[in-house]
């Protein structure tokens, strides 16, 4: 039987840390202000949005949303970046993701000042997050780090593997446990030997996408089991990349879905809102 990670109270702690933060900044004059990009109307992104813009709220941090037709041109989005990269009341500026095809996400994150940069996707802080160098990392992966921390997890000499490639949560997770000090093994879908992989684990991250992936019989007794997946069931509801009822009688610590990785996002991106702030 594991103990159950509690992002949700976690994330909690973190919100009423930064309030406090937020409130006395603003008892010397300075307001904390937060821009949020979306191009198009995604449904997903609109909840994400939404959940974003209610925990400014909460920690006290204005937040603009900039709502764009999908058919906008790539000049009119990088003219947007550059004037709030130019606005001094600005602390950080997120696109949120997907964008529409036609749309190069890439020249975007670029183009937002890495300084503002709160999501940490442009190039310059994803370089400073394999140097080693303080700057502003992926939301998710510092979300993890945040709870393995808040459960004094050891990952020094720790045999961690990270299921998934993506830039958005992949990479920056394998170099967080890998400055970490753990023997971080990356996994993706051209992987042939993920059993063998998965079964040597002391600490797993699944973020896969698909329900359900990380099955009981492929871990080890007393693995920390990070579920990072957000899957979308027919019937409305959410479900992870573990299959989380087998695997909470193996695993030694283990996230839920909803309530795990997914709240700790989010306290992550006010947290590095009040640092841009800095
Ligand atoms: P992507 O689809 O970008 O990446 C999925 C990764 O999984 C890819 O690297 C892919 O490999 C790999 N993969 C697919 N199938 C297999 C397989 N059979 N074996 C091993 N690896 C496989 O997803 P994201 O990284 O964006 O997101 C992952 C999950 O996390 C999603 O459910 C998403 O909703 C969720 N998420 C949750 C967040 C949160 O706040 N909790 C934040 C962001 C995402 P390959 O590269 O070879 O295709």
């Amino acid at each position: 039987m594991s103990v159950i990670m509690n992002g949700k109270e976690v994330a909690q702690k973190v919100r009423d840390e930064l309030k406090k933060e937020v409130s006395n900044l603003k008892d010397q004059g300075k307001i904390l202000k937060f821009a949020v990009i979306m191009v198009g109307d995604n449904s997903a992104s609109k909840i994400y949005i939404k959940n974003k813009s209610k925990a400014c709220e909460e920690v006290g941090i204005d937040c603009e949303e900039y709502i764009l037709d999908a058919n906008i041109q790539m000049q009119e989005l990088l003219d947007l970046i550059k004037k709030l990269n130019n606005r001094n009341d600005i602390h950080g500026i997120l696109l949120q993701s997907p964008i529409p095809k036609h749309l190069d996400i890439d020249e975007a994150f670029r183009t937002i000042a890495p300084e503002k940069d709160v999501d940490g996707f442009n190039p310059v802080n994803v370089g400073k997050l394999c140097l080693g160098q303080d700057g502003f990392i992926a939301c998710t992966p510092l979300g993890v780090m945040k709870l393995l921390e808040e459960y004094n997890i050891d990952i020094e000499g720790k045999n961690a593997v990270v299921i998934g490639r993506s830039n958005i949560v992949g990479k920056p997770m394998l170099q967080c446990l890998l400055n970490k000090n753990a023997t971080v093994t990356i996994c993706h879908s051209k992987t042939s030997n993920l059993l063998e992989v998965t079964k040597n684990a002391d600490i797993i991250v699944a973020a896969v996408g698909k329900e359900k992936f990380l099955k009981a019989d492929m871990i080890k007794d007393g693995a920390v089991i990070i579920d990072v997946g957000i899957n979308r069931l027919e019937n409305g509801t959410i479900c992870g990349d573990v299959d989380f009822e087998n695997v909470k009688e193996k695993a030694s610590y283990i996230t839920p879905v909803p309530g795990g990785v997914g709240p700790m996002t989010v306290a992550m991106l006010m947290s590095n809102i009040v640092k841009a702030s800095k």
